[in-house]
């Protein structure tokens, strides 16, 4: 996959692509992340990008020319004709584990990051296909959204895993959270791990994992089960569960 990240401060980005999950897929070519600086299309000779907002508003906003120009060489540079255009921005819809494995599809994208008080909207009408938001919260400015969407999107792509470890298991994979997990050693400041987990039996643990899982999101994360079709064998678990705690 590819991934064009349009910014003001490209070395912010820079900073997240070079370790763990994400730097091993650049390593193994299974995912390109190419950087390009808004600042390097200013078009006064002062170096400007931003300007103040019409009708007197608060602060500086991004001006529409230096990220249209900026935008257009990442999309002559995007391996595919109509890579997808991404403003990340708090009004933008909210990042789910759904729309994430949407975007893990796509074979290009570009990812755009405001500053200041957000950009000309006039640059969003003309080269925007989605506005993504990370939460509700506001940050100072798209990078780390844009770094928060990389890792997640990167984490999908086959291979970038490896055999160890498969994105289902982990919460919202089967719109579940992932129950508590242990380590070495078996035995710590007085806590043992459960047992089941050291039995050596294979689908015990496999069933013991999705129970936890159930009850995790039943106390946590009520709102997921919501939609949920439970099988039998999970809806008599948690009838029992329930009765047992209420
Ligand atoms: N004035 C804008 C508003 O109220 O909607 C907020 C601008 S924010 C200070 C500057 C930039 O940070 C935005 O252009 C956007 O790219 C990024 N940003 C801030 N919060 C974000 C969020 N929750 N999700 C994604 N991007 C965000």
């Amino acid at each position: 996959m590819w991934i064009g990240v349009v910014t003001p401060m490209p070395q912010l980005v820079t900073a997240g692509l070079v370790e763990g999950v994400v730097g091993r897929a650049t390593e193994a070519d299974l995912l390109d992340v190419e950087l390009f600086n808004v600042r390097d299309h200013a078009t006064d000779r002062y170096g400007s990008i931003d300007d103040r907002p019409f009708g007197g508003a608060p602060g500086m906003l991004m001006m529409a020319e230096p990220l249209a120009m900026c935008t257009d060489e990442a999309l002559r540079k995007s391996p595919v004709a109509n890579p997808v255009t991404v403003y990340l921005s708090p009004q933008g819809e909210k990042l789910t584990q759904g729309l994430v494995g949407e975007l893990a599809e796509v074979e290009a994208m570009i990812l755009i990051s405001g500053r200041y008080e957000g950009v000309d909207e006039r640059y969003i009408q003309e080269y925007v296909d989605r506005e993504i938001s990370v939460g509700d919260y506001v940050l100072s400015g798209g990078e780390l959204p844009a770094l928060i969407l990389i890792d997640a999107v990167g984490r999908l792509i086959e291979g970038t895993l490896g055999n160890e470890k498969s994105a289902k298991d982990d919460s919202f994979g089967d719109n579940l959270l992932e129950g508590p997990q242990f380590t070495r050693p078996r035995e710590w400041r007085g806590k043992t791990v459960p047992s089941v987990l050291t039995s050596g039996d294979h689908a015990e643990i496999a069933g013991w994992r999705h129970e936890q899982a159930l009850l995790r999101t039943w106390q946590r994360r009520p709102d997921l089960l919501t939609d949920r079709r439970f099988n039998s064998a999970e809806r008599a678990w948690l009838e029992r569960h329930v009765n047992k705690t209420r």
